[in-house]
């Protein structure tokens, strides 16, 4: 698949972070802890890349940009305590 390859190497065109709202406003406000024991969990932001727009997701910023190569930052909360690992979405259900 040489096709893959190339958008593998190509640089991002557009970033974006793929905060739902809810998940925005969780972010902002909360400060989970541990749903097995209770410690509180440590945020870290890594990212994915996408073709195009993911809808549903804040992704205003890249109206006028091209999303040949979209850069999605996202954050995932581990607990130093027990290891458990929780993305954002699944924290904020
Ligand atoms: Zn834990």
């Amino acid at each position: 698949m040489k096709q893959d390859k190339d958008w593998e190497s190509m640089k991002h065109t557009a970033f974006s972070y793929s905060f739902t709202p809810r998940e925005f406003f969780f972010f902002l406000f909360k400060k989970p802890k541990c749903p097995k024991c209770g410690e509180k969990m440590i945020r870290k932001k890594e990212f994915f890349s996408t073709k195009g727009k993911i809808p549903g997701t804040f992704t205003q910023e890249l109206a006028n940009v091209k999303d040949d190569k979209v850069k999605y930052y996202y954050y995932t909360y581990t607990c130093p305590v027990c290891g458990a690992k929780y993305t954002l979405g699944e924290l904020a259900q």
